[in-house]
């Protein structure tokens, strides 16, 4: 079997180690007779499961003890609007940056429950770049913001405190890559699917001291508080998702945690950037200075290469490096598990592509 290297934006590539002990488990887990996926998710091993699961999500990021970890279902899509119903209350407001795609949709559904400011945007210029934040009105309940724009391939640099209101973060494309100082959060969370995990279940880290403040009915799925209550076993969890999630966390808490893969990523970013701005035929699409160390989106000066460019790298294993159909162009997603020797596949074919053209 050649080797594939896999640059996919998500769902995306995991740990060959993870895959490996997640496949067994589905056949027969542990000595427990049965499968992973045919076992009840009330059974002394998955609670153990779902309780190392929430632990060591914690203990990874180093989040204090006013956070509550939950892993549920939905996505970051059901997220953009459980922030917003948790968060802001009856009659209330908040503020939101526009920096692509995934932030829309969040002021979307924010806005089913109260007004909602906009109050940065890189829009009109392409989303190729992280707007500065301006300090906002104090009555907003808070600030919401995309971490990392998966498909414009832009990312926050560091943590926009100017806002002078609490932080509600979607993380789903960064989490796990970097460390930040958790204390002006309120809310993050991530979709697993990006680099936690495989697709099927969303992470909250939230602060429980914010909830249940808004006056709002809030129907039982929604409440965080409700799961909370339940450790986050309110109703059956995705039992796959969480426990191949598991695995992707001790393997990353093996490695060194975050601090260790912050390192390996800066590495794999700075080899892929070096070489979009060195080699005459590409051009960067983000902004240098808001370039997203996790998806390196780059085009083509001369669009009429691309056939022969699409025929080199696929010739070469690499896999999933086409744009999101919103920009086109080329997008690199090097997420945690992603080995440099990918990237540096991915920088040879750009530089013999350069010289054979
Ligand atoms: C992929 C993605 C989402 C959507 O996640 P779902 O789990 O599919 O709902 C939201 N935000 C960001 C930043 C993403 O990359």
């Amino acid at each position: 079997m050649s080797t594939i290297h896999n640059f996919s934006a998500g769902p995306c590539i995991l740990p060959k180690e993870v895959l490996k002990e997640a496949s067994e488990a589905v056949k027969e887990w542990n000595d427990n007779g049965l499968s992973l996926i045919e076992m009840s998710h009330r059974s002394k091993p998955f609670v153990a499961v779902m309780e190392e699961t929430r632990a060591l999500t914690k203990e990874l990021l180093g989040l204090p003890d006013r956070f509550e970890i939950l892993y549920l279902q939905g996505g970051a899509s059901l997220a953009f609007l459980t922030a917003a119903y948790n968060l802001i209350p009856e009659g209330g407001s908040a503020a939101y940056s526009d920096t692509g795609t995934w932030a829309n949709k969040s002021i979307k559904e924010a806005r089913h429950l109260g007004e909602i400011e906009v109050v940065s945007s890189s829009k009109d210029s392409g989303y190729n770049n992280i707007p500065a934040t301006p300090k906002v009105d104090p009555r907003h309940s808070y600030f919401h913001y995309t971490t990392n724009n998966t498909i414009f391939g832009t990312q926050y640099k560091g943590i926009p405190t100017e806002a002078g209101v609490p932080l509600v973060a979607d993380m789903s494309s960064d989490i796990m890559s970097k460390k930040f100082d958790s204390s002006p959060f309120q809310l993050i969370y991530a979709g697993a699917q990006k680099n936690m995990g495989p697709a099927g279940t969303v992470m909250y880290a939230i602060d429980k001291d914010v909830l249940g403040k808004t006056g709002r009915d809030i129907p039982s799925y929604l409440d965080l508080g409700v799961h909370i209550s339940k450790d986050s076993m309110f109703n059956t969890p995705p039992v796959f998702s969480i426990f191949t999630t598991l695995l992707t966390l001790r393997w990353l808490k093996n490695l060194g945690g975050v601090e260790a893969i912050e390192i390996r990523n800066n590495a794999k970013a700075e080899l892929i950037y070096g070489e979009i701005d060195r080699n005459s035929l590409f051009r960067g699409h983000a902004e240098i200075n808001s370039r997203s160390t996790m998806n390196a989106t780059f085009m083509l000066k001369d669009e009429s290469h691309k056939e022969a460019f699409n025929a080199a790298w696929a010739k070469a294993g690499v896999s999933g490096i086409n744009g999101h159909r919103s920009i086109g162009g080329y997008r690199a997603s090097m997420y945690n598990a992603l080995p440099l020797e990918s990237v540096a596949v991915l920088v040879d074919v750009m530089k013999e592509f350069e010289r054979t053209i």
